[in-house]
């Protein structure tokens, strides 16, 4: 049967970048994306706003909502200082496994817990299961009709404290009108959009920043 994508951009990686190196595991991806198949990645372009948040944050703990291949889950861990851990959600096991294989790839298995299984089962159970007091970031990339009941899940659970950041993707594109009216306009929150295009495409996107004020 034919490879799926997931596969086939696996397999770039493989040919195009060197092992222990996540920049050029990065930079293979991209590669793929924009001269093989577009994949639903956050991209270079985005993902260099997403590495000046990562970088001036410099997050001990953070949380991924969406790993797919596992692009931004590399992209933000090779930013993060030693002995910060970063989370990653994935409900979808075929996915998973790929993504295990691009961050072993960039060798940055250490720093990374790919958990399997939906945002909403497993949001509740990171205090317990992890021993996560709260997070210091929080990347939202994951089905858009999820993004504004996860953060009131994260909210409820205890595990945003005063100046977390949330970072969602796709803000425009395809968009997410509830979760931007909800952050834009509570108390709880400072937010503000960083305009960019949708990966890998002139079409506008942009990711939201968010800071949760307790
Ligand atoms: N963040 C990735 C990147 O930039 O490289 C891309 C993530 S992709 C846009 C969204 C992923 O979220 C998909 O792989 C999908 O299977 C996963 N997903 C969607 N809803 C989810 C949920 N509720 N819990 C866990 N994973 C979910
Ligand atoms: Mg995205």
């Amino acid at each position: 049967t034919r490879s799926t994508r997931p596969q086939r951009l696996l397999k770039a990686v493989r040919k195009r970048a060197t092992q222990g190196d996540p920049q050029s595991v990065i930079s293979a991806i991209d590669h793929f994306c924009r001269h093989s198949e577009w994949a639903m990645n956050v991209g270079d372009e985005k993902g260099s706003i997403l590495d000046s948040v990562v970088s001036e944050l410099n997050p001990e703990k953070v949380l991924e909502l969406g790993t797919y291949c596992g692009y931004s889950t590399v992209r933000i861990a090779r930013l993060l200082p030693p002995g910060a851990r970063l989370i990653t959600l994935e409900f979808n096991a075929d996915y998973a496994a790929i993504a295990r294989q691009v961050i072993a790839w960039a060798g940055l298995e250490d720093k990374i817990q790919l958990v399997e299984g939906a945002s909403e089962d497993w949001i509740p159970r990171m205090k317990e299961h992890f021993g996560i007091e709260t997070f210091d970031f929080v990347f939202l990339d994951h089905w858009k009709h999820r993004y504004l009941p996860d953060t009131k899940l994260m909210e409820d659970c205890g595990l945003l404290r005063k100046g977390t950041v949330l970072l969602a993707d796709n803000v425009i594109c395809p968009g997410v009108p509830d979760y931007l009216e909800y952050v834009r306009n509570s108390l709880s929150y400072k937010s503000c959009y960083f305009k960019s295009h949708l990966e890998y495409t002139k079409a506008e996107d942009g990711l939201e920043k968010s800071v949760f004020l307790g």
